[in-house]
C-alpha cells in the first residue's frame, strides 16, 4: 500500500541538520549545535510555586476548556510586560497567547499565504519558518543579511521588484545569525512597511536577552514613532528562551482583521493553548519574578558568549570570522580559507564531530543562495570549560583540515 499525501509536503524536505543531530549521540561530544536554552538556567521553584498557586486558586480556569484568544490574567500579564518594554497603547484585544511563537508563526502562514505568493525573509533565518511558509506553498525571498542585520536597502528594492506578501525579520539577536539590527535600520523597516503597504512580521523571542546594553527597541514599540506602521506589523514573542520552552507560551501582537482570521484558524487547530501552562505562566509573571530571572540568564549567557568567542579567536584566527554577539544565543561565523584550511561548513562540521565537537553548518537557515561557508554555534547549554575544550577540538578538526587538503 502506498499513502497518497497532501501535494503541500512537495514543497518541504527533513532538514539537513536533523541528520547532523542523528551523530550527536556519539558519547563524550560536546555540543553548539543545539538552538535551545540551558535547563540548568530554569526558575524550576517559581515555576513550582506559580503551577501550585494555578490549581489552588484557579483551578477551574486551569483545567477547563479555555478561550481561543488566551486565558485573561496572561493577556493582561503579557500587555504589562511588553509594556515594561516600551509597547504603549496595547489593548488585550489586540494580543493572543499562542503555543509557543511557533504556532503564530504558522497562524500568520496558514492565514496570509497562498500557493505561489512571495514572502520575503533575511538570509539566513530561522529554519523552521522556512519550512512552514513553504508548506503554505510560499515563494521565499532571501534578503541579505550584514552583522548589523538585513540590509535595507537592498530590502527596499526587493519589496519594490517582487510586492510581496509579508516580510519576516529576526531584528534582535536572530537565529541564526544572532546580529543586532542597528536603529536606523529599524525606522527604515516600518517606513517601507507603511510605503509599500507591506505587512512585516517581527520575531522576537531573543530580545530579552542582552549581555550589556539593551538593545533599540523592538519594532512594535518603535512603531508609535512612525505613524501608519502600526497598521502593517505583526509582532511575536515567547516565553520560551527566557523562562521554559517547555511551557509552550507565545504570543502575537496584529492588526485586527489579521487577529480574528488567526483565531478562527487557531480554533480549528488546538482550540486553546494549554490552560494550565497559561495559568501558571500568568502566576510567574504576576509574582514579579522575571526581572531576576531575566537578569540571571543573562549573567551566564554573556560569559560564555564571550568565552566562546576569545576562544574562538585564540584558537582559530583568520581561518574564521565572526560578529560578537550582543545578546541571544549564538555566534555566527564564516569560515575564510586562510591557510589552505576547509571552508565548507558542512564538511567541517564532519570533520569537528569526529573530534568530539558538534556545531550546524549554516547553508541550510538559507533559502536562496546558500552561503556554504556559514557556520552557527550554540553557546547556550555548554559551561565555560566546556566551551573551552569544544573550541580546542575544532582547533584539532581545523588543522587536521590543512593536513587533509595537503
Ligand atoms: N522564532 C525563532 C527565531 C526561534 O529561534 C524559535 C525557537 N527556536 C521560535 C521562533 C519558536 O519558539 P517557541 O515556539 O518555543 O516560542
Amino acid at each position: 500500500m502506498s499513502l497518497q499525501f497532501a501535494d503541500r509536503l512537495n514543497n518541504v524536505e527533513t532538514s539537513a541538520i536533523r541528520e547532523l543531530f542523528k551523530l550527536l549521540g556519539k558519547p563524550g561530544i560536546i555540543s553548539f549545535a543545539g538552538g535551545f536554552p540551558d535547563s540548568a538556567m530554569f526558575d524550576v521553584e517559581g515555576i513550582r510555586e506559580a503551577s501550585s498557586l494555578a490549581l489552588s486558586q484557579e483551578p477551574g480556569a486551569a483545567l477547563q476548556y479555555g478561550a481561543t484568544e488566551g486565558y485573561g490574567p496572561l493577556r493582561e500579564q503579557l500587555a504589562h510586560f511588553m509594556a515594561q518594554k516600551g509597547v504603549k497603547e496595547l489593548s488585550l484585544e489586540q494580543l493572543i497567547v499562542t503555543t509557543g511563537s511557533q504556532q503564530a508563526l504558522d497562524l500568520i502562514g496558514k492565514t496570509m499565504i497562498s500557493p505561489g505568493d512571495k514572502v520575503i525573509v533575511e538570509g539566513p533565518t530561522f529554519l523552521a519558518t522556512i519550512q512552514c511558509f513553504r508548506l503554505y506553498g510560499a515563494e521565499l525571498i532571501s534578503a541579505p543579511v550584514d552583522g548589523h542585520g538585513v540590509d535595507t536597502d537592498v530590502l527596499e528594492k526587493l519589496i519594490a521588484e517582487h510586492r510581496p506578501k509579508f516580510v519576516y525579520v529576526i531584528p534582535t539577536f536572530g537565529n541564526p545569525t544572532g546580529a543586532l539590527l542597528n536603529l536606523e535600520r529599524r525606522k527604515k523597516l516600518l517606513e517601507l512597511a507603511v510605503k509599500y503597504k507591506t505587512l512585516m512580521v517581527e520575531d522576537d523571542p531573543y530580545g530579552d536577552l542582552y549581555f550589556n546594553d539593551a538593545p533599540p527597541p523592538s519594532l512594535l514599540a518603535l512603531s508609535a514613532q512612525v505613524p501608519g506602521s502600526r497598521d502593517w506589523l505583526v509582532h511575536c514573542g515567547s516565553l520560551s528562551k527566557v523562562l521554559s520552552p517547555g511551557l509552550r507560551v507565545g504570543w502575537m501582537i496584529a492588526p485586527p482583521e489579521l487577529l480574528s482570521r488567526a483565531v478562527m484558524c487557531k480554533q480549528f487547530s488546538d482550540a486553546h493553548t494549554s490552560t494550565f501552562a497559561q495559568a501558571t505562566a500568568a502566576q510567574y509573571l504576576k509574582a514579579g519574578r522575571m526581572p531576576a530571572t531575566l537578569d540571571k540568564v543573562r549573567q551566564v549567557y554573556a560569559l560564555r558568549a564571550q568565552t566562546m568567542c576569545n576562544a574562538l579567536r585564540q584558537n582559530l584566527g583568520d581561518a574564521i570570522s565572526f560578529v560578537q554577539p550582543q545578546g541571544g544565543l549564538f555566534v555566527w561565523a564564516s569560515l575564510t580559507g586562510a591557510g589552505g584550511k576547509v571552508k565548507d561548513g558542512n564538511a567541517f562540521a564532519k570533520m569537528a564531530i569526529d573530534k568530539g565537537v558538534a556545531f550546524v553548518p549554516g547553508a541550510p537557515f538559507f533559502c536562496q543562495n546558500p552561503d556554504h561557508s556559514t557556520l552557527r554555534f550554540s553557546f547556550a547549554t555548554v559551561g565555560e570549560d566546556k566551551i573551552l575544550e569544544g573550541v580546542d577540538r575544532l582547533k584539532q578538526a581545523m588543522d587536521a583540515s590543512v593536513s587533509a587538503s595537503a
